[in-house]
C-alpha cells in the first residue's frame, strides 16, 4: 500500500510541476521545450528506479526534443538554451534605447529624436539599478550626467541589484540538478546570481473552442 501511495504522490507532484511550467509566462520557446524534455527524462529515471539523472541527460534531452539526427549540432542547443537562462540582472529596456531620452525644457516629455549613442545608464549608484538609454546628436553632452552617476557607482564597489532575468529552469526544476554548476558549464563567463524575480502572474487560462464540423454539402 505504501508503494501505491508513493507512486500516486509522485504522479501528482509531476502533474503539478507540468501544470506550473505551462502556467508560467516566463517559460516559453526553447526553454519550455528543454524543461519538458528534462521532465520526461526524470520520469524515465523514475520508472527505472533511479534517483539521479546521471551523466547522459543532455544527450537524452536532445534526442527527446529533436530526435536522434544531427545530435552534435543540437547538443549545442541545450548549452545555448541554458546559457540564455542564466539568472542575471539586466538593465531595463524601453523605447529610450532607440530614441533620445533627454528631457525638453519648453514642453513635457523626452526629445524623442533618433538616438546616435546608446548605453546603459546607472539610475541609482547606491543599488546599481540601470536602464538602457539613447541620446541624439544634439543632446549627446548629457552623457556627462550619466558619467558622474557611473563614477559614483564604481566608487560604491559596483553594487548589482538582484537578478531580474533568467533562472526559469531553476525555478521549476530546482530539486533535479545543481543549477549553479549547470549554469556555469553553459556560460562560464557569467556566474549565476542568487535570488531572482518572482514568477509573473499565470498565463490566462485556455479554453477549448469547439467548432461545428464543415458540412456545407
Ligand atoms: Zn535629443
Amino acid at each position: 500500500m505504501d508503494n501505491v501511495s508513493t507512486d500516486l504522490q509522485t504522479i501528482l507532484c509531476r502533474d503539478e510541476r507540468r501544470r506550473g511550467m505551462l502556467a508560467d509566462p516566463d517559460l516559453t520557446g526553447d526553454t519550455l521545450l528543454l524543461a519538458f524534455a528534462l521532465d520526461e527524462v526524470l520520469e524515465i529515471r523514475c520508472e527505472q528506479g533511479k534517483k539521479h539523472l546521471g551523466r547522459m541527460w543532455i544527450r537524452e534531452v536532445t534526442i527527446l526534443a529533436y530526435g536522434p539526427n544531427s545530435l552534435a549540432a543540437q547538443r549545442s542547443w541545450v548549452k545555448r538554451t541554458i546559457a540564455d537562462d542564466v539568472p542575471r540582472y539586466e538593465p531595463q529596456r524601453g523605447p529610450g534605447r532607440a530614441t533620445c531620452v533627454a528631457p525638453m525644457i519648453r514642453r513635457d516629455g523626452p526629445c524623442g529624436h533618433s538616438a546616435t549613442v546608446r548605453f546603459f545608464d546607472i539610475v541609482d549608484p547606491e543599488t546599481g539599478t540601470s536602464r538602457w538609454v539613447g541620446l541624439c546628436r544634439r543632446h549627446r553632452d548629457q552623457e556627462r550626467l550619466s558619467d558622474a552617476r557611473r563614477a559614483a557607482w564604481v566608487a560604491n564597489g559596483k553594487p548589482t541589484p538582484p537578478a531580474n532575468t533568467g533562472g526559469v529552469l531553476r525555478r521549476h526544476l530546482s530539486d533535479v540538478l545543481d543549477w549553479n554548476s549547470v549554469y556555469r558549464w553553459a556560460c562560464p563567463e557569467r556566474p549565476p546570481m542568487e535570488g531572482g524575480r518572482a514568477p509573473t502572474p499565470r498565463r490566462p487560462r485556455l479554453w477549448l473552442v469547439r467548432e461545428e464540423p464543415f458540412d456545407n454539402a
